[in-house]
């Protein structure tokens, strides 16, 4: 019989956003501290071959996208190498003879494969690298760039290299990956005068721009007068772009419009109007533990089991007892804010 992810909500779970590596060339001050964090060594990293191991399982289980992240996961040594690894998990290198007429392989487990590999990336070390990504099977590319301005670039990021994510993200352009997405985080007061050069850019070159509303996370200086809420900049784009309702797909936590002429606005209203509802989001942080909810701190270490030689039923088991817990609804932003959970680098965005 096949076991498919639901939680205690009936929601399925489909998606899985990995973290590599909890380090990072860049300090944006909404994601990590000033000061900076201690790294992980390397040993507590989870290794290739346990990613692989577990991305499967999880596929096993009914994950259908997966989504590289960090930190900056091109930091991560070899991340073609890792990229080429899982892109195997993908439809068409799943072995379709061992599945029966229902998709479920032997142990009876829901296995229509990978369908999508993403990466989320800032982009710095991608000039050079796009199209070699997109050949080992990186179907999906999120660049995160909050500014087209480079002083204010590097005052968000705390450094200077701003003509190298440029470089990236034309680069990511010409590499014709099918979804290109550009996301900016808008802080009032900070670059959300920006919003609309973002809508131009992506009606320019046909791509999807995502605006972000700024959340809380462990001293990252978030109040709630610094959210741009998404009526207020849909109010603001109305007036110069003609949106219409995009066809929006299951378990989409953004809502998305089309513009008209070519390229497409999609919004994350986390902290305005939560999407917990449609949530099919898991999470595996770089030193192997799962998270069934980014604002929710518990958490359960995969990598020790691993360590200590779990089987990958008793893998399966521990994977249940993580979304069984996932609560029905993150809390308002500013209880999160008063809340303790990691910062957002440490969690993987
Ligand atoms: N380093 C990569 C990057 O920047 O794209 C991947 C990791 S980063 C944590 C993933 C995403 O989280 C980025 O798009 C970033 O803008 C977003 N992010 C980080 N802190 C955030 C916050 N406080 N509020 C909203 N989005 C945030
Ligand atoms: Fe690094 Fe991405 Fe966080 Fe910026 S948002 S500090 S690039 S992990």
């Amino acid at each position: 019989m096949s076991m498919p992810l639901i939680d205690s909500f009936g929601r399925l779970h489909t998606y899985l956003r990995i973290s590599v590596t909890d380090r990072c060339n860049l300090r944006c001050r909404y994601c990590m501290p000033s000061e900076g964090l201690q790294w992980k060594k390397r040993e507590e990293l989870l290794s290739f071959e346990e990613i692989e191991r577990l991305a499967a399982i999880f596929v096993g289980m009914g994950v259908n996208k997966i989504r590289l992240t960090g930190g900056e996961p091109m930091l991560r040594r070899d991340f073609p190498e890792l990229v080429a690894r899982l892109a195997r998990l993908r439809e068409s290198g799943l072995n379709k003879s061992r599945l029966n007429k229902s998709g479920l392989n032997k142990s009876g487990l829901n296995t229509t494969g990978l369908k999508d590999l993403a990466m989320t990336t800032n982009a710095t070390l991608l000039a050079g690298q796009a199209a070699l990504l997109k050949e080992k099977g990186l179907s999906h590319i999120n660049i995160s760039l909050d500014s087209f301005k480079p002083e204010r670039f590097e005052q968000i990021t705390r450094l200077s290299c701003f003509e190298a994510v440029k470089a990236g993200l034309h680069e990511a352009i010409a590499a014709g990956f099918s979804k290109l997405k550009l996301n900016m985080v808008v802080i009032a007061g900070f670059n959300d005068d920006e919003i609309l050069d973002f809508a131009a850019f992506a009606s320019e070159h046909k791509i999807n721009v995502r605006f972000i509303e700024f959340m809380p996370f462990k001293d990252n200086d978030w109040q709630i007068d610094k959210v741009v809420t998404f009526k207020e900049m849909k109010t603001t784009l109305d007036k110069h772009f003609q949106l219409s309702p995009a066809k929006q797909e299951a378990g989409d936590v953004a809502r998305d419009f089309e513009l008209a002429g070519g390229g497409s606005l999609s919004f994350i209203t986390s902290m305005s109007e939560s999407f917990c509802s449609s949530c099919n989001r898991l999470r595996l942080t770089s030193d192997g533990s799962m998270k069934s909810c980014l604002f929710y701190p518990a958490e359960i270490n995969l990598r020790d089991a691993m360590r200590q030689n779990a089987s990958d039923e008793e893998l399966r088991g521990m994977i249940r007892g993580c979304l069984a817990g996932k609560p029905e609804a993150h809390p308002p932003a500013e209880e999160i804010a008063a809340r303790d959970n990691r910062s957002m680098i440490e969690i993987g965005g």
